[in-house]
């Protein structure tokens, strides 16, 4: 017998997805606006005939409280985010929502309190669509970037994310604030895939060990406009020139590094652009990952030296954009997903995360694990974005058994 009600879950994430409800079937719900507070609605409701106690803090992250016999207890954390792309899925973030809430409602069926509390979170602007950079609730809670920097963002209409935040709160009055960043005992996160391997090896439950490590730069290359047909080949300050060398260099140094490393120059800039003048200057952008952060550092560190070298006679300037460590998650707790996957018959796999996750935060906090299902044709952020009703059930049922075994031991 199942740990969960799937056919109840599933019913739930649908009616979820009417919230927002895009025309081509998706989902358009950005982070604190009107369909949020609507979601925050509906799910609290759930959660309250459930006996789960709503609570917020003030980052907008929602909680939703199974009291334990120890109140005082570092309690399990467990969830995702309500928030979407606005050509987004039914499933991005809210299935990991909807699953711990069904998780912790069949656990408080059982009628015995759990030893802590189970709190279901959901993060505050994960998508970082209307408001960016995404992951404010996650980032808030963990301190690594300060609620008054937070607030302070705008959205494209010039609306902060302080008075979006302070209109959220007003819409929920009776909900008690719990302090920013309290302790937890673990972090559990169910999200999609957001990528093709688990359905290409046909397997149902992805036990993420990490999410890859990211760096982006901009590279800015100054040479000097002239003549095509008049300036002598040596005089000239080629920034097309300097770009090829280097664009070749890093691609046959930093590319060959070894068989984890994803490096892309996606975007080059040439100016004037004009087919008979000298190219003045440059500009290219790199995305450079890697999941072992040594790897990816050594890496980045060439990157600097390597532009730098094939630059004259033109100059350069690289500047860091986006410095993510990679993270691995708790050894213990991505066991405990494995095993509880085969225990219940699901196919699994060990899998790394290529896009980044809320978890990757609570990872700095608290022993952090996500499992992931599968999503069809590995897409996501789109609105025909899937997942199969039987995926969402064994991934929620794996998640319930985990949260059963640290919450009731
Ligand atoms: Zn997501």
């Amino acid at each position: 017998m199942s740990l969960i009600d799937g056919d109840r879950l599933w019913t739930r994430l649908m009616a979820l997805a009417e919230i927002g409800a895009a025309p081509a079937g998706g989902v358009n719900r950005q982070a604190l606006s009107e369909g949020e507070i609507l979601a925050w609605r509906r799910v609290i409701g759930w959660a309250e005939e459930a006996g789960l106690a709503p609570a917020t803090d003030a980052a907008g992250n929602l909680f939703l409280t199974l009291a334990g016999r120890d109140r005082s207890a570092a309690p399990l954390l467990t969830g995702s985010h309500l928030d979407s792309q606005p050509t987004g899925g039914k499933f991005d973030g809210a299935v990991g929502v909807m699953a711990a809430l069904e998780a912790a409602i069949s656990l408080a069926a059982r009628g015995e309190a759990p030893a802590r509390d189970v709190v279901v979170v959901a993060w505050m602007n994960e998508e970082g669509s209307r408001f960016a950079p995404g992951m404010m609730g996650s980032e808030a809670f963990a301190s690594v970037r300060s609620i008054d920097v937070i607030r302070d963002a705008r959205d494209a209409d010039g609306v902060s994310v302080g008075d979006a935040l302070d209109r959220l709160h007003a819409a929920f009055p009776e909900l008690p604030r719990k302090p920013l960043g309290f302790p937890a005992s673990a972090y559990l996160e169910l999200h999609i895939e957001q990528g093709p391997l688990l359905e290409v090896e046909t397997k149902v439950i992805g036990v993420v060990t990490g999410i890859q490590g990211k760096k982006t730069f901009q590279v800015v290359v100054e040479g000097a406009e002239g003549h095509a047909g008049t300036l002598a080949q040596a005089e000239r300050r080629d920034a097309i020139a300097s770009f090829a060398r280097m664009a070749s260099a890093l691609h046959a140094e930093i590319g060959a590094v070894d068989a984890d490393i994803k490096f892309t120059i996606g975007r080059v800039t040439i100016e004037p652009n004009a087919p008979s003048v000298v190219p003045s200057r440059v500009t290219f952008s790199i995305d450079l990952r890697h999941p072992d952060n040594a790897v990816l550092d050594a890496a980045g560190a060439r990157v600097v030296a390597l532009c730098q070298e094939h630059a004259p006679p033109c100059s350069v300037t690289v500047k860091p954009l986006v410095d993510a460590p990679s993270n691995e998650f708790d050894a213990g707790l991505s066991q405990r997903i494995a095993q509880a996957a085969r225990e219940q018959g699901f196919p699994a796999m060990s899998i790394l995360s290529a896009a980044g996750h809320d978890a990757r935060h609570l990872a700095k906090v608290c022993p952090s694990a996500m499992i992931f299902i599968p999503c069809r044709d590995g897409v996501s952020h789109v609105e025909h974005e899937w997942a199969e009703p039987a995926h969402v059930a064994a991934g929620a049922a794996v998640l319930a058994q985990v949260m059963r075994e640290l919450a009731f031991a």
